[in-house]
């Protein structure tokens, strides 16, 4: 049972890739309107936990819910999308030779009528839509421009806009600071917390000091199993996470 004001929980999941168990009876709990960040060692379980998030991997055991009403279990990749759960990949895959408005246009498939008005004048609905995006990852000077153009920063910007033209509840984002400079990882980090302010979001990281910009409450993740939880300062001191993950 759970009561509302719950985004995701996972009881009790475990994922066997033959004999090989990703996934060790994790059980998660994320409120609505949290930001909490998954790390952990290579190999630790936090891909197949996105990957069991959205659908892509099923969960061998045990059960996941989104929300009050949605058991994923029972639901396609597809559906869960419909749901509200998007995912940012940590490679950019914006359409190079589309400007920044084609690209987020064209990330909007569920709605129709964003997608039939991207070669027509836009409607009230895909405007705003549009225009509300475009103010949060702040690319307004550049949705002309082919998205080929932009920075590596501002595509993983253009990308979670893309997300956002999806109107998600839960947004995912894996790494989303891999490769950014110290000024476009700072941006992230405003954009993170932009995004909480009417979002719930799961962020896997490594750079320690964006998730301590940006995040209350932390999961780390060894072995496929959750190894501590708790403040950024609370889970580094934890003698396990020392031991197994920071290795000091
Ligand atoms: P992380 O993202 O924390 O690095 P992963 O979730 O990618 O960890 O992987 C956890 C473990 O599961 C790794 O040892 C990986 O080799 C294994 N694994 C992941 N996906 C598969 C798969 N499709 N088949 C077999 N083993 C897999």
């Amino acid at each position: 049972d759970f009561s509302k004001g719950i985004a995701l929980y996972m009881e009790d999941v475990s994922v066997w890739f033959d004999k090989f168990r990703a996934l060790n009876n994790l059980s998660l709990y994320i409120k609505e309107g949290e930001l909490r960040c998954i790390i952990g060692p290579n190999g630790a379980g936090k891909t197949t936990l996105m990957d069991v998030i959205t659908g892509k991997t099923r969960p061998t055991e045990g059960s996941v819910y989104f929300g009050q009403t949605h058991n994923l279990a029972s639901m396609t990749t597809e559906q869960i999308a419909e749901a509200g759960i998007g995912r940012k990949f940590q490679k950019p895959t914006v359409f190079e030779n589309f400007t920044v408005m084609e690209n987020l246009l064209l990330a909007a498939p569920k709605d129709k009528r964003v997608k039939k008005s991207l070669f027509s004048k836009l409607n009230p609905d895909a405007q705003n839509a549009l225009d509300q995006t475009l103010a949060t990852i702040r690319l307004g000077e550049f949705v002309n421009k082919p998205a080929g153009l932009l920075s590596h920063g501002q595509k993983q910007w253009l990308e979670i806009g893309m997300l956002l033209m999806q109107r998600p509840k839960l947004i995912l984002l894996d790494e989303p600071v891999a490769g950014m400079t110290d000024a476009e990882t700072e941006r992230t980090a405003e954009l993170c917390l932009e995004l909480k302010k009417d979002h719930t979001l799961v962020v896997v990281e490594h750079d320690m000091s964006f998730i301590d910009t940006i995040s209350e409450q932390v999961t780390v993740l060894a072995q496929g199993a959750i190894l501590a939880e708790g403040t950024l300062a609370e889970v580094q001191a934890n003698d396990d996470v020392i031991e197994k993950y920071l290795g000091r």
